[in-house]
């Protein structure tokens, strides 16, 4: 049963984004308006709470002087929950106080005060907290602390502290807005750093539910480029690569740059390397450049009984050019005979280098046709290969 009653309805729910803190600037902008992949931060503090399905209300908290700017960004990105942007004050004390002032006309059961730059808050830390919050009256999001801690003075260690059943504390914190009501009409407490702490000194518990370690606190330059590295979209792109070359008396078997001993060799214009050509396919698709039929056309001479392995060297040059860097790529060859399991490692030792990559990044398998089909009844042999590359 939560403090509303068994089958009440849900309780109407208002978030006070605390975005007043004037005092460290990145690059001449407050560290809450600063850009992270494409959106101000604060804005991205914003959204999960505007998209939230239990959050019916927003307050802004801004620096004195940046309500407007507050207000355009709330428009411009469609923060429509958003039904004040208020200024702070000196502290982040006053700043959720004057959030509060504008919250209380909303009358909301439970408020949530989130600081305006934790862009990364999820959905599912601002239910924890709200179920906790509406249940017990008061609950923040608790990380555990795995690094040593230390009282410092300047670059000299003071104290050693324990560190058994010590929680960092992060935001949204949410409380019965009462207990908030009251606890910011008493005097701040000496030592206090946030909003749970000022309810603690009310004399009431605060419940502690699980944080988010990628919940950050934007408070250096660093911070904000790590955040940018967890938002980061990823750019992988993957590409598919196919081929098919006949067996035949007479011919090499070269295969991922290894010649193998056969009584049957590959047919092909080029020394018919079928695993290269799939790689090479697969590279070029991943970087959507024409294939290897358009860059290496078989009816030139310059290709003639071609080293594949060349080749391959100046498709990923190619797809260099064309801002890809090389991840890993999977080879699976079809092949009846020969036996291939034994030229497999000297294949990636030859192939890693050409490929930029690791050999522990490619993967070649060989399987055989159960003596079915063209390949069954070794008439050719075929490859498949995946690729991924990471565009620029
Ligand atoms: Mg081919």
């Amino acid at each position: 049963m939560n403090r509303f009653g068994a089958g009440a309805v849900r309780p109407r729910t208002a978030a006070i984004i605390a975005a007043g803190g004037s005092g460290a600037r990145m690059g001449g902008l407050k560290k809450q308006f600063l850009p992270l992949a494409g959106l101000p931060v604060v804005v991205r503090s914003m959204q999960p709470f505007q998209d939230h399905q239990s959050v019916d209300d927003i307050v802004l908290v801004v620096p004195p002087g940046d309500a407007p700017l507050g207000q355009s960004l709330c428009s411009a990105y469609g923060l429509a929950k958003v039904r004040g942007v208020v200024a702070g004050g000196g502290s982040r004390f006053d700043s959720v106080r004057s959030g509060l002032e504008a919250v209380r006309v909303l009358c909301p059961d439970v408020v949530l005060v989130h600081d305006g730059v934790r862009p990364l808050v999820s959905a599912g830390l601002i239910d924890r907290v709200l179920e906790s919050a509406t249940r017990y009256g008061a609950a923040v999001p608790a990380v555990e602390i795995y690094d040593s801690v230390k009282r410092v003075d300047r670059d000299q260690v003071q104290a050693s502290m324990p560190r058994e059943g010590m929680r960092a504390i992060q935001t949204p914190q949410g409380f019965h807005s009462a207990w908030l009501y009251e606890a910011y009409s008493r005097p701040i407490p000496a030592g206090a750093t946030d909003d749970a702490a000022l309810v603690e000194a009310c004399g009431y518990g605060v419940a502690v539910v699980p944080g988010d370690r990628d919940n950050l606190k934007i408070t250096t330059a660093g911070d904000l480029k790590l955040a940018g590295r967890l938002l980061a979209d990823p750019k992988v792109a993957a590409g598919i690569g196919y081929d098919v070359h006949r067996l035949q008396e007479g011919r090499p078997f070269i295969l991922g740059g290894v010649k193998i001993p056969s009584e049957l060799g590959l047919l092909g214009h080029s020394d018919a390397d079928v695993l290269v050509h799939a790689v090479i396919d697969a590279l070029l698709g991943a970087a959507g450049l024409p294939d290897i039929g358009q860059q290496f056309p078989d009816t030139d001479p310059r290709f003639l009984g071609a080293d594949s392995t060349c080749l391959l060297e100046q498709a990923v040059q190619t797809v260099a050019g064309a801002g890809c860097t090389v991840l890993s790529v999977d080879v699976t060859v079809v092949c009846e005979r020969p036996r291939l399991a034994p030229h497999i490692l000297g294949m990636k030792a030859r192939l890693a280098p050409i490929l930029r990559i690791a050999p522990g990044r490619i993967g070649i398998k060989a399987t055989t046709q159960e003596g079915m089909g063209f390949v069954g009844r070794a008439e050719g042999v075929c490859a498949w290969c995946v690729a991924l590359v990471v565009r620029d």
